[in-house]
């Protein structure tokens, strides 16, 4: 018998299979990124006790599958339910964006354990109101982008390479398509169709990239830092992918504020 992998996952995506099965695309600690066999899950929802919903911590165990073949569900039990998440409108937004970021930006059957923790993180806060779901989002952004090696240097201007705690205060621009960072005194030299960011708003932003996730929730946000580098990071997003993930046009649809274009 093919040896069983146990191990915890967040369900990321749902699709239908034929009329009776489903496929899951998880996050697991111990594998990374999966996708599963759940066989007749679609007909009952009774096979897996109702345990297969969207954001949902799971203790998962499959057979390792004998070459290419997918691998098969065998149980899934609920850790976490979240449920709070798909009781919200917002909330389900803000999570699908998260996920489907992680859908679309990580390798298959990598582990990421730095990952798995951050996507936990947020959708626990999310779930428990621990902090307000734009800032929750903009940590996620940010802690995920360094995870997978798509942080900006957001620490120095690209031209004189002046560290951004050492500028003058001011507005600094961010080219999205270079992903470069310039500083108020080498602007001038710019042509428009740039972002700006206040250097309070760059300072925040390093900050939420590299302290422990653990203080995070304790830190006071503006919402005017928050807004703008919101701008950016969805801007940026999007750009490096190639396209415009469904999850945050719809994010923009239900959000106060939005006005439901971009
Ligand atoms: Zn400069």
């Amino acid at each position: 018998m093919a040896p069983e992998i146990s191990t915890p996952a967040i369900l990321l995506r749902r699709t239908d299979y034929g009329d009776y099965d489903l496929i899951l695309t998880c996050l697991t600690l111990s594998q990374g990124k999966i996708s599963l066999m759940a066989k007749y899950a679609k007909k009952s929802r009774k096979r897996f006790a109702g345990a297969l919903e969207l954001f949902t911590e799971l203790n998962l165990v499959w057979n390792r599958p004998r070459g290419r073949a997918m691998p098969v569900l065998r149980e899934a039990s609920i850790a976490n339910p979240f449920g709070g998440i798909r009781a919200d409108v917002l909330k389900t937004a803000y999570a699908s964006y998260w996920t489907e970021m992680v859908t679309l930006w990580l390798e298959s059957g990598t582990p990421q354990k730095a990952v798995f923790g951050l996507l936990r993180y947020a959708l626990d806060a999310l779930d428990r109101d621990a902090m307000a779901a734009e800032v929750l989002s903009l940590v996620f952004q940010v802690r995920f982008l360094k995870l997978a090696g798509f942080l900006p240097d957001f620490r120095h201007c690209s031209r004189c390479r002046r560290p951004v705690e050492a500028t003058q205060s001011g507005r600094f621009d961010f080219e999205v398509g270079s992903a470069s960072l310039v500083c108020p005194a080498c602007r001038p030299s710019l042509e428009g169709g740039h972002h700006t960011l206040a250097k309070g708003s760059l300072m925040q932003l390093l900050w939420v990239a590299e302290t422990d996730l653990a203080h995070v929730s304790r830190m006071r946000f503006g919402p005017r830092q928050v807004g703008e580098t919101t701008v950016l990071l969805e801007t940026f997003i999007p750009y490096h992918l190639g396209r415009v993930p469904r999850s945050l046009k719809f994010l923009r649809q239900v959000r106060p504020g939005d006005r439901g274009e971009h």
